[in-house]
């Protein structure tokens, strides 16, 4: 790949530099590198056996994105980065914008860090209403980040990167344990039985043991498993069928259950909910938000309730707005029911609160 006028150089323990000099009748430069890609990932003969190895590649364009060499071996190097973090083995080219990026990633992840030990980190809980009694039976326990410098930051704006930079497994244990400590303690005070849902990320079935944390988090809290729901997306069963299918079963067969979560919006193939352990799913809210006005989204919440039922699982209405909505679903037989209507994500005192009023309304009733 490398003509006459080019160097190639190693720069550092796996680093390699390739110079290209651009004239008329060269590659462009995301040609050559999506080939230097493909020649170095092709698998090889090495000592008599089969071999591969695989390689990322960061470019920068002189004069454009810099002229100083320095500068262009950072730019290089930034690329690289990126390259690899979106799972090596292909290339980027430098944008002026990833060096503030990597600094704003930098500063995010040192802030995460520190949340976890300084326990900024706060759960706010999501009533859940059957349909049949109008009683809450639940609350899905949402994550918040109370920040000294940006206040009540709401998982979109942190989870992702926490995702990409792993610390999503530590924050995720540390939500689960939480969650079922708040919910054993308002059995303590006679407001259960209340089942608890807390989200799963994949990150945490690609790294850890996800069945030994449930069995953990179960065991210190002494929570009843049957009171604790796991929220799983079409995604994570996708993903590595079998030893995924082996973790929810140990989870099931500990009695806790296990929803589909944004069910409708994943790419999935229908027949994993027959293998999979479920016991609810939940119909995603962009289905629920136009139902009233668009009677395909309509069609696509009756048709999984439908589904649903005839495979014995419980169906779940997330993000209902309103009371015209609420009535629909119920005619349509959803099960189970949250969103603003019901109650916006709160903080434990107040949902406390909410179940207190509530059953008292039922007394006196
Ligand atoms: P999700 O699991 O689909 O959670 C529902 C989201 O919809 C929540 O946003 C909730 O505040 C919002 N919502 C509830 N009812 C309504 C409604 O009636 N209308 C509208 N417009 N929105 C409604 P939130 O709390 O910002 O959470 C966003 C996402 O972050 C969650 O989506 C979930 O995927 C993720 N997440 C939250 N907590 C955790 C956690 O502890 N662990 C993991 N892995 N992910 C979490
Ligand atoms: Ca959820
Ligand atoms: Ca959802």
């Amino acid at each position: 790949l490398a003509g006459p006028d080019d160097f190639v150089a190693r720069v550092g323990a796996d680093d390699f530099g390739f110079l290209q000099s651009i004239s008329g009748n060269t590659l462009p430069p995301a040609d050559l590198a999506d080939r230097i890609v493909t020649a170095l990932g092709a698998p090889f003969e090495f000592g008599g056996k089969d071999a591969a190895c695989g390689a990322s590649v960061g470019v920068t364009l002189y004069p454009f994105d810099a002229t100083e060499d320095e500068r262009l071996m950072q730019n290089a190097e930034l690329a690289l980065q990126q390259a690899k973090q979106r799972g090596g083995n292909q290339f980027r080219l430098f944008e002026t914008n990833m060096a503030e990026r990597t600094r704003n990633h930098a500063a995010l992840d040192s802030r995460l860090r520190l949340a976890i030990d300084r326990k900024e980190f706060e759960l706010y809980y999501q009533p859940q209403v059957s349909s049949a009694t109008g009683q809450i039976i639940g609350a899905e326990a949402l994550l918040r980040w109370n920040s000294p410098d940006r206040g009540m930051v709401s998982p979109g704006e942190f989870l992702p990167r926490a995702e990409e930079n792993g610390m999503i497994v530590p924050i995720n244990e540390w939500v689960l344990m939480e969650a079922c400590r708040e919910a054993k303690s308002w059995h303590r005070m006679g407001l259960g039985p209340i089942k608890i849902g807390v989200n799963l990320s994949p990150i945490q079935f690609q790294r850890v043991n996800v069945s030994a944390l449930v069995v953990k988090a179960l065991s210190a809290t002494q929570l009843d498993p049957r009171c604790l729901d796991l929220e799983i997306t079409e995604n994570i069963v996708m993903e590595d069928s079998e030893s995924v299918v082996a973790t929810l079963r140990q989870i099931a067969e500990l009695g806790a259950t296990i929803s589909v979560d944004d069910f409708g919006t994943g790419y999935s193939s229908l027949n994993y909910i027959k293998q999979f352990p479920l016991d609810r799913i939940k119909i995603d809210q962009c289905f629920i938000r136009n139902m009233i006005d668009n009677p395909s989204d309509h069609a696509i919440v009756r048709t999984v309730a439908n589904l649903g039922h005839s495979l014995g699982l419980t169906v779940v209405a997330e993000g209902v707005e309103t009371e015209a909505q609420a009535n629909l679903l119920k005619a349509d037989g959803c099960d189970v029911m949250q969103g603003y209507f019901y109650g916006k994500p709160m903080p434990a005192a107040d949902f406390i609160a909410m179940m207190r009023a509530s059953r008292k309304l039922e007394l006196t009733a």
